[in-house]
């Protein structure tokens, strides 16, 4: 039995890893789950999984539980909690599934820890990749991508030599406004933008695939996890969802990973890794899907994407920078405070206004995270 601690076990992720984990019930055990504040949800993750140890980030949300948690589990509090946890818990398997920066710290714990961590928290590798990567190494820790197109290019990578990749091709499906002129972003509203039309997912991603932001973030991700320069990873656009990835190899032959839009199944791989197991999950109607579509992504009207490439290329504390300033603008557009065609505006104004640093340390990443955020909370 394999011991899975979830960090952010109420989000979409969380919900379809535990999923997951109920239908490999001789496989794998939950040994604790976090959260912010769906403390409801929670109770009913603690009756069903019967973690050892959970947390609640939120300290009023935490007080709605006291005394009805039950016997055998522990409850800790706040951000301390989390971090105690990530180092103190019994765990084989760290499921990063908490969303943004804050998922940084606790990860970094599990990495120091060796762990095998099932990484769909990409927010993590996009601020402190080389970090990240760099501690995994010395402390033999694995990261498994959960992030569908990252996990199909782990698949197509397999028995393969990095030194023959030509290119990574990431798929993206260009979200609900793909059809849409750069014009209409003026007036999108925040239902239309959270109307994703392949995958059902957290509010945060969802805006940011709106955006485009979210393959910027790939981009960025695919980097650190491969060890590839910017320049040998490919955005395509590709609207049905099917083809979740590619790798070209010098070859010039295309590996490609392919299945249903559904987290199931990257969750289950990087849970059950190198082995695969046999489930009862949808499978692929090839016939059915009929057609199979690919484009150029247009940078022109998906700014946010190409302010992450950008951002990239600069390289240093600007991808840190990046994020931050998207976390914050796509929390103010979430709260109707900003328009949709603002969220780009507020990053680039970030990213002219905070000077760059090479080579950040954590505590540098931290520091400008927390300066990045000040100031784009001032800015409409
Ligand atoms: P979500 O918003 O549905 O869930 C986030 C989870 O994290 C919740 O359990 C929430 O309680 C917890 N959380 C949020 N903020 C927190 C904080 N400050 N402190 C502690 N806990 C906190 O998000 P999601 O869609 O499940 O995405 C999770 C991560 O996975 C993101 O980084 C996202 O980019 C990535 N991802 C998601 C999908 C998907 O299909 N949803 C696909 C690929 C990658
Ligand atoms: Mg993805």
């Amino acid at each position: 039995m394999k011991k899975v601690f979830i960090l952010g076990s109420t989000g979409s992720i969380g919900v379809n890893c535990l999923n997951v984990i109920s239908s490999f019930k001789d496989e794998f055990e939950v040994s604790g789950l976090t959260v912010n504040s769906n403390t409801e949800l929670l109770l009913e993750q603690i009756k069903k999984f019967k973690p050892k140890l959970v947390v609640v980030r939120d300290e009023n949300s935490a007080k709605k539980i006291y005394g009805r948690i039950p016997n055998g589990c522990e409850l800790l509090v706040g951000e301390e909690g989390l971090i105690k946890v990530s180092i103190d818990a019994e765990y084989d398997i760290f499921m990063g599934a908490m969303v943004g920066f804050a998922g940084l710290a606790p990860t970094i714990e599990a990495v120091k820890r060796g762990k095998r961590i099932a990484l769909a928290n990409k927010e993590t590798l996009v601020v402190a990749g080389e970090l990240v990567t760099n501690l995994c190494r010395e402390n033999a820790s694995e990261i498994i991508p959960v992030d569908s197109e990252h996990s199909a290019i782990y698949q197509c990578l397999i028995g393969e030599n990095l030194n023959e990749v030509e290119k990574l091709i990431l798929t993206a499906s260009g979200g609900p406004f793909l059809n849409k002129e750069k014009s209409f972003f003026e007036n999108a509203t925040l239902d239309e933008a959270l109307n994703h039309p392949n995958w059902k997912m957290g509010s945060k991603i969802t805006i940011d695939s709106a955006t485009m932001m979210n393959k910027g973030l790939e981009v960025i991700e695919a980097h650190w996890l491969f060890g590839l320069q910017v320049d040998k990873i490919e955005v395509v656009i590709h609207p049905q969802s099917i083809i979740h990835s590619m790798v070209q190899f010098v070859d010039g032959s295309i590996k490609a990973q392919l299945g249903l839009p559904d987290m199931k199944l990257p969750i289950q791989y990087a849970l059950t890794f190198p082995e695969r197991l046999q489930n009862n999950f949808e499978r692929t109607s090839l016939p059915e899907i009929g057609s199979l579509t690919f484009f150029e992504p247009d940078l022109t009207k998906f700014e946010c994407l190409k302010l992450a490439l950008e951002a990239i290329n600069e390289g240093g504390i600007a991808p840190c920078i990046l994020n931050a300033a998207n976390e914050v603008a796509v929390g103010k557009f979430l709260k109707k405070e900003i328009k949709f065609s603002h969220i780009p505006l507020l990053i680039n104004k970030a990213l002219d206004k905070v000077e760059n640093c090479f080579t950040p340390d954590l505590e540098t990443i931290f520091e400008y995270d927390k300066k990045t955020r000040e100031y784009v909370i001032t800015l409409t």
